[in-house]
């Protein structure tokens, strides 16, 4: 059974935030998102989380299969009223600087693996999307700074595809959904007709710290210090 989330961005909904009726967060209902709809496959805690870290910090690549299957049931939720129309899949796209550091783009993994697993006809389109500079640390802004930080970290490639299209943004993980709605826009603004965003986990807003926040000093040097800016990202959001 699931608790009371947000229809758009499938945040948890507090007792005061239900008596507004319209299904909605107070962030969606202030800041309404380019996308239509978020939806991920579970939250970021326990053993999701330490696969997506074994993946994103480990690179142990397999792992892209079993998170492209969990990723595969969240496309065909969203896809379920769709129509006949073939929709485009596009991953969340990294920095190049951070892209070649890590070597893979996880995104793309696991919206590789899902697409593979899924029956319907659908395209991955991994080079209409770019980041044209590596955005700042979102730590301690507000959600109005967020926005700012993010407008033009992307940029469309390739829009003659986009035309009326159904277009799925892919990432691992959610915070507070201003990347994906970021990339939405700018989607959107390139001719996609609608935008969904999927993601493996999320980390809802409302809920605790990820654990690593207090023990920042046992990671890994290499992804603690981005462990620690997502946690903060959650706290300033709340
Ligand atoms: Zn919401």
């Amino acid at each position: 059974m699931r608790e009371p989330q947000c229809v758009v961005c499938g945040d948890r909904l507090t007792s005061a935030q239900l008596l507004m009726g319209d299904g909605r967060c107070h962030n969606c209902r202030d800041f309404e998102p380019a996308f239509a709809r978020a939806l991920s496959f579970g939250e970021y805690e326990g053993g999701l989380r330490g696969l997506i870290h074994l993946l994103k910090y480990e690179a142990v690549l397999p792992v892209a299969s079993v998170l492209g299957g969990m990723m595969a049931s969240v496309i065909a939720e969203l896809l379920a009223g769709c129509g006949d129309s073939v929709p485009l899949v596009v991953p969340v796209p990294l920095h190049k600087s951070k892209r070649s550091d890590r070597g893979f783009n996880q995104a793309e993994l696991i919206a590789r693996a899902a697409v593979k697993r899924l029956p319907q006809r659908l395209e991955l389109a991994t080079g209409v999307l770019v980041r044209r500079r590596a955005t700042i640390s979102q730590v301690g802004l507000t959600r109005e700074q967020r926005i700012e930080n993010m407008r033009d970290a992307f940029q469309v490639r390739n829009h003659q595809v986009l035309g009326g299209r159904t277009v799925i943004v892919v990432d691992d993980v959610m915070t507070t959904g201003t990347t994906l709605s970021e990339c939405a826009r700018v989607l959107k603004e390139a001719g996609a007709e609608w935008v969904f965003a999927a993601t493996v986990a999320r980390a809802f807003q409302g809920g605790a710290l990820p654990e690593s926040v207090f023990h920042v000093g046992q990671q890994p040097a290499v992804h603690a210090e981005e462990e620690a800016s997502e946690a903060a990202a959650v706290a300033a959001s709340v």
